[in-house]
């Protein structure tokens, strides 16, 4: 199999094991932007925390622009490095108004795929994981945002060899249609089965496909699962 075709005998094994996961957000684009950047090196339950504390705060992104640095960083403290973060969040807010005339990524849908990426990466400190985020879930956009769990679901599975931006290797593998169902998928393995530390590869459904789970396996079928 040539890894197009690995990667889509993964989708179809993960659909198996899982189903159709789709969580299409529903809040808006300029939202999910944020909260996405609140996300990086953190934990979810801090992201939430720290997102519902800044829009407790401020509930429109025009009063988070104006406000002091400081206190915008104080209500995103518990997700770590905030006064980074509130330098990011005010720089990004200022220039999309600066540039559109309104704090809104709505415009985001009348570009294609393309120009609407670049778009987005061209804000300081956005990212190809959070600027794919954004097109993924809040406008249904074919991107593959590749995190911590999916690169190293890959690595495993000889998909990706640990060089270079993931986003570029596996991105291209991905069956059109298919990149929000199997993000939340290898996210969901990567949290439960392919785990950092102690892979559970026999009950893994992609145990067929894995070179890595395949060694494990043969050498060591008992102690794996401790
Ligand atoms: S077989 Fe093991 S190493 Fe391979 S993807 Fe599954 S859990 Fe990860």
């Amino acid at each position: 199999m040539n890894p197009r075709e690995r990667m889509a005998a993964v989708a179809r094994l993960l659909q198996d094991r899982y189903g159709s996961l789709r969580a299409r957000s529903a809040e808006p684009p300029l939202d999910l932007l944020i909260r996405t950047i609140l996300s990086q090196h953190t934990s979810d339950r801090n992201r939430d925390l720290a997102y519902a504390r800044l829009r407790e705060a401020f509930p429109s992104w025009e009063a988070a622009l104006a406000a002091p640095r400081d206190r915008l960083a104080e209500a995103i403290r518990g997700a770590g490095l905030h006064r980074q973060r509130a330098a990011r969040i005010q720089e990004v807010l200022c220039r999309i108004r600066d540039e559109r005339g309104e704090l809104s990524l709505d415009f985001l849908g009348k570009l294609p795929d393309g120009k609407a990426a670049e778009w987005l990466l061209s804000l300081p400190g956005v990212g190809k994981k959070t600027a794919y985020v954004v097109l993924l879930f809040g406008f249904g956009r074919p991107f593959f945002p590749v995190d911590t769990h999916i690169a190293r679901v890959a690595q495993r599975l000889g998909l990706w060899d640990g060089r270079g931006d993931p986003h570029d290797a596996l991105g291209p593998l991905v069956p059109r249609g298919a990149e929000l169902s199997l993000h939340l998928q290898l996210i969901r393995l990567g949290r439960g089965v392919c785990r950092p530390r102690g892979p559970r590869c026999s009950d893994c459904p992609l145990l067929p496909l894995c070179p890595t789970g395949s060694r494990r396996v043969e050498s060591r079928p008992r102690k794996e699962e401790r």
